[in-house]
């Protein structure tokens, strides 16, 4: 019998369980920029709901002061998910895109999260050198990277001051 050897990894494909749309931990919850925000109170208005946020990237500059990344504070099932499926889709953030890849911000390190089942089902697998092949959402990964860095140096070069409010 010919065996085909395998080339290469699995890539990733989502089972839709939807265990990424749970959460505990306020770590875990999604990180937005002000732009996100707005868009997902719009829908929330839309929809009668109402959403929590806490300020996590914020900007001092000599005439205000103002935040750049929430995190959006989800206790439990996500209000816009419904049955497996995201009912905005289309228009949910990034964070939700590039999962299960996780950008540490402002370090801007990507990480794997383990709270995704396929992620832990072949995690033993993987290597880091794997992941650009693996996820297509590296790309998104790579986009979020891209904004953070670039909003970091225009504030160092405006001398503004930046914190993270974390809990
Ligand atoms: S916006 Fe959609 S993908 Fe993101 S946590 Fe909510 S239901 Fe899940
Ligand atoms: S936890 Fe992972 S496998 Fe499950 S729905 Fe989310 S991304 Fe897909």
């Amino acid at each position: 019998m010919l065996v085909i050897p395998k080339l290469s990894k699995d890539k990733f494909a989502c089972k839709r369980c939807p265990d990424c749309c749970f959460f505990k931990k306020e770590e875990e919850m999604p990180l937005i920029f002000y732009w996100e925000k707005e868009e997902l109170e719009k829908i929330a208005e839309e929809r009668g709901l109402k959403l929590s946020f806490k300020n996590f990237l914020v900007v001092e500059t000599p005439q205000e002061e103002f935040v750049y990344i929430y995190r959006w504070i989800i206790n439990g099932k996500c209000p816009f998910l419904n049955g497996v499926d995201c009912m905005i889709h289309n228009r949910k953030p990034l964070s939700c895109r590039m999962f299960p890849l996780v950008v540490e911000i402002p370090k801007n390190r990507v990480y794997l999260s383990l709270r995704c089942r396929w992620v832990r089902e072949h995690i033993r697998e993987l290597s880091p050198a794997d992941l650009p092949y693996v996820f297509e959402e590296i790309e998104i990964a790579a986009k979020v990277i891209g904004m953070v860095n670039d909003f970091l140096r225009i504030a160092k070069e405006n001398s503004w001051k930046i914190r993270t409010e974390t809990t």
